[in-house]
């Protein structure tokens, strides 16, 4: 007799460890999507601003709450999960914190004020911030950009001089 996948009712998903083994499991089909960095573990694979990653047919959930899942156990009833990293598509469960909405609306209103260093690393002190547009940035960013556009600028003279 064949046995074929049951069709399962909705919400219904497999224990683990019974899948038929010539199947790719989800976790493994999961982790091939993951970029490691020494921090923060990036979900390369699709989705939106959290990324989503499809489980069966019928189940797609976000990246970082299925590695918490995975790594860590089941996320209380009701809470979110916060990104201490704020990277919305890092996976890390290191990085993750269980919180309620509530709590994570009142974080989210201040990640401006608590990030402590830029996108590039450079700490957001006194002297190294300037604030436009209502954001807060980094001085030391603009001023490689700056060092930059100017190099640029002096190589363009110096091959007109020299042509
Ligand atoms: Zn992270
Ligand atoms: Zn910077």
């Amino acid at each position: 007799m064949h046995l074929g996948l049951p069709t399962s009712p909705e919400g219904f998903s497999m224990p683990r460890g019974i899948h038929p083994r010539k199947r790719v499991s989800p976790e493994e089909r999961f982790w091939v999507k993951v970029n490691k960095t020494h921090t923060c573990w990036f979900w390369t694979g699709g989705g939106g601003r959290y990324g989503a990653f499809r489980i069966d047919t019928e189940l797609t959930k976000v990246p970082h709450r299925f590695a918490y899942e995975l790594l860590i156990g089941p996320i209380p009833e009701g809470l979110v999960l916060d990104h201490l990293c704020h990277n919305t598509r890092c996976v890390n469960p290191k990085h993750l914190q269980p919180i309620t909405q509530a709590e994570n609306n009142k974080r989210a209103n201040s990640v401006a004020k608590t990030m402590i260093h830029c996108k590039r690393g450079h700490p957001y002190t006194l002297f190294n911030t300037y604030f436009k547009d209502g954001r807060r940035h980094c001085r030391l960013c603009r001023a490689e950009r700056q060092r930059r556009y100017s190099q640029e600028a002096l190589a363009r003279t110096l091959s007109l001089i020299g042509s």
